[in-house]
């Protein structure tokens, strides 16, 4: 495993991080037996940072459960964040983060983040409530170690929330696809550039860059034949840490069986060691993945649920595969994402536009009138002519 630095507290950090938003189980119920094994494996491989959320459902619990039955605590850099939309005054403050420190067992918090700033407002919004003196007490009773933010902001916002307060870290989405989108390159170069630690997320994009990979963009890959990047997830991991302004990226591992494969990538993460040739395959993959990228949907979740049960990102990534793949791959997908088989399919026409969803999507993704895209792709004709002749007409 490599190591970098954090310039601000001069913490050794694994280049690789645990990101435990994705492990397995049923909705708000991760599975413990599983977060066990992937947080026992990670720390055997010298991974040493582990990221979770308030409001990740059940995960700050799954994570501090495991650490303590594990013994590990003490062995991991342990990160979390405040959700500062929902506090309305300065005690909210304290009522989260005492929830947070009891969920997840312990007396202090190494990497505590603003979750999710998307403006400099949001960040105003809580200075007024009083959270710079609340993070001063908070640092000097050794509760907070370090006081970070993520960001899905626009990338001229970014300079503002990071010249708005002495940060010592930032969390930034950032992947080969993704150089001028958010806080982009430029965003990673000025944090960097005023001593920041730089945590970055979604380096696979949601995994659209790893095995979602088009297949066209993919057959660039297996043409360059490198012996050190045998996959997508492997090129696009090393385009990341290729940068020395980096300090960690986070992986959502789902099984030990990806902990050891990533860990093996993260044992060769050595800041700029990619080679002209490298970087052009790259250029190239890009050029391919970007005419299959037509809604920047990763994934993530927040959005749902919907309250007409749309699965809105199932029918997002049914779209874009409908785009790297096959109209007919699409279509399979967008059945299976919208229970078409069921007796009360999720159909994107039922989407009444209130709006819910678009609030909470980090990409900013204008989801209903994208969803109308979806539709004018899946339906009406195809699919409904589908759903007539097997007698399914309850989807208008
Ligand atoms: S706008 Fe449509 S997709 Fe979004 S939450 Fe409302 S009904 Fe669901
Ligand atoms: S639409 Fe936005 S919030 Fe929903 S899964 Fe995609 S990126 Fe996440």
């Amino acid at each position: 495993m490599q190591y970098r630095v954090d310039p601000k507290s001069g913490n050794r950090i694994s280049a690789l991080g645990l990101g435990c938003m994705r492990f397995p189980g049923a909705p708000g119920r991760p599975d413990a037996k599983t977060a066990d094994a992937i947080i026992s494996r990670a720390v055997e491989q010298g991974i040493n940072y582990l990221d979770t959320a308030y409001l990740y459902p059940g995960n700050e619990a799954c994570v501090g459960a495991s650490l303590e039955r594990l013994g590990l605590r003490d062995q991991v850099l342990l990160a979390t964040k405040l959700p500062h939309a929902s506090c309305k005054c300065a005690e909210d403050f304290d009522r989260f983060f005492d929830e947070q420190l009891r969920r997840l067992r312990t007396d202090h918090i190494d990497y505590y983040l603003m979750h999710n700033i998307t403006s400099p407002a949001q960040w105003e919004r809580v200075v007024a409530l009083g959270i710079e003196d609340w993070i001063a007490r908070q640092k000097a009773a050794g509760r907070i170690r370090q006081i970070g933010f993520s960001y899905h902001g626009s990338a001229a916002d970014f300079l503002t929330v990071l010249d708005a307060y002495d940060w010592d870290f930032c969390q930034i989405q950032y992947n080969y696809a993704g150089e001028r989108y958010q806080a982009g390159t430029a965003g990673l170069m000025a944090a960097a550039e005023r001593g920041l630690a730089v945590f970055v997320m979604e380096p696979l994009l949601g995994g659209r860059l790893a095995g979602k990979l088009p297949p066209r963009a993919r057959a660039v890959l297996d043409g360059a034949r490198d012996p050190h990047l045998r996959t997508p997830a492997a090129w696009g991991l090393s385009w990341v840490w290729n940068h020395p302004q980096v300090t960690m990226l986070l992986s959502g591992m789902t099984d030990t069986a990806q902990v050891d494969e990533n860990a093996a990538l993260a044992d060769r993460a050595l800041p700029d060691s990619m080679t002209a040739t490298q970087l052009d395959a790259i250029a190239r993959v890009l050029r391919e993945f970007e005419k299959s990228n037509r809604v920047p949907c990763t994934g993530c979740g927040y959005c749902m649920p919907c309250p007409k049960g749309i699965n809105i990102p199932g029918c997002f990534a049914a779209y874009n595969a409908s785009y790297a793949h096959s109209w007919f791959t699409g279509l399979s997908q967008y059945f299976t994402a919208s229970a078409v088989r069921t007796s009360e399919p999720k159909l994107v026409s039922n989407c009444v536009k209130c709006g819910k969803c678009a609030r909470h999507c980090p990409q900013h993704i204008d989801i209903p009138g994208r969803l109308d895209d979806v539709r004018r792709r899946f339906q009406p004709g195809p699919v409904t002519a589908v759903l007539k002749a097997f007698g399914k007409t309850r989807s208008s």
